[in-house]
């Protein structure tokens, strides 16, 4: 955990500013800023207003003041401290260009911390730049947010784009799988493998050396909005990462949270049967959900199916949503219990538990990588 913020990526949080507005991306609002924590904060705060229009805010000099107090911490520990954004985006374009260059100041004057600042809008990077970058500070790792192949497929090119020391991307909230080995750069016949730096034409005649992913922090959504991330999702890209690293070199992985839904063995889909009260978790919203994709049922608490039985509602059905052909299939595997023990289908069942409960374990174990200078001793 975190010095002095919660969250587990990061040793401290700083925000220069306050207040970002959603990015759109082929006229669709990007699926992490459709539930975006920092408005859902900005509202209860009250401190700023969400939107383009709206003017941001700075912070306090106070705030201002504790990198400098980190950074010397940092110093002390012989090691870097991690220092993330998380109520701005360093390279929104509404922003004020002097409190930017008033942050790169900062990041200049604190060698022992890592800066990743992060953002959904990697086109903008190279244009708010210092003028003395060359190819990038030691102490900045770029990094960007994709919560989905598609915008993974959009950002991590332009990512590249500007030099870096280091790139990372925050896998967060996961809204769909991303095979970072297939990165598909615009209509090019080719594909950019962002672990390795490896970009391959199709027809196998070229491969050109492109920059690479250094670190992959990935998460599901928090909030009141929040959709469940798959575990096959995260379990892919660590496998990918673990496939293509060196000992003890990048690319690191780092799950950081599952988010509000917590996943259970898949075997437990159906055990329980027609018996609400077997459920793991009987009293809050589940969902079942084939390896492919598809969601063949979500479910009611048990609380709200009594309440809705109660009200004469759905006496027949305990499931909110079904996808009668993914639920056919999926009781078809259920009802051979060979089938149910191999998981064919890659069923999975979750629960709505909250990010508490839910924890960052994959598979029975955590995985809390860190880039090697800004590693945390062994307890
Ligand atoms: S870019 Fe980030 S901070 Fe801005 S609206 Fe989207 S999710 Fe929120």
């Amino acid at each position: 955990m975190g010095v002095v913020t919660k969250i587990e990526s990061a040793d401290h949080t700083f925000q220069p500013w306050y207040g970002c507005h959603p990015v759109v991306d082929d006229g669709e609002v990007s699926p992490g800023c459709a539930v975006c924590f920092a408005e859902g904060w900005a509202k209860r705060s009250g401190l700023v207003k969400w939107g383009a229009q709206q003017p941001r805010r700075l912070s306090s000099e106070a705030h201002w003041r504790q990198p400098l107090a980190w950074d010397r911490l940092a110093a002390r520990e012989g090691r870097m401290h991690v220092v993330l954004n998380t109520l701005c985006d360093i390279f929104d374009d509404r922003a004020d260009p002097a409190w930017r260059a008033r942050w790169w100041a900062l990041v200049k004057v604190t060698p022992n911390l890592l800066w990743t600042p992060l953002t959904k809008r990697p086109e903008n990077i190279p244009g708010m730049l210092p003028p003395d970058w060359g190819d990038g500070y030691p102490n900045v790792m770029l990094m960007v947010t994709c919560e989905d192949q598609k915008r993974a497929n959009l950002r991590i090119p332009r990512l590249f784009e500007a030099p870096a020391r280091w790139y990372g991307c925050y896998y967060e909230p996961a809204a769909g799988p991303i095979d970072f080995r297939r990165i598909k750069i615009g209509e090019a016949d080719g594909r950019l493998d962002a672990l390795t730096g490896a970009w391959i034409a199709d027809d196998m005649n070229e491969e050109r050396r492109c920059p690479r992913l250094s670190w992959i922090v990935a998460g599901g959504a928090t909030g009141p909005r929040a959709d469940p991330a798959h575990p096959a999702w995260f379990r892919q890209v660590c496998n990918d990462v673990c496939e293509v690293r060196g000992r003890d070199g990048p690319p690191w992985f780092h799950l950081k949270q599952w988010g509000e839904w917590k996943p259970t063995s898949g075997v437990d889909v159906y055990c329980h049967g027609p018996d609400h009260n077997a459920r793991e978790f009987p009293n809050v919203q589940g969902i079942a959900w084939l390896g492919d994709g598809r969601v063949c049922l979500r479910d009611f608490s048990i609380t709200e199916h009594a309440r809705r039985i109660r009200n004469r509602q759905a006496f027949n059905t305990r499931a909110i949503d079904v996808d009668e052909q993914a639920l056919e299939d999926f009781h078809a595997a259920c009802a051979d219990p060979n089938r149910i023990a191999d998981n064919p289908l890659g069923f999975q069942w979750m629960y709505r538990v909250g990010s508490k409960v839910a924890g960052r374990l994959l598979d029975g174990r955590t995985w809390d990588e860190f880039p090697a200078a800004a590693r945390r001793p062994t307890p």
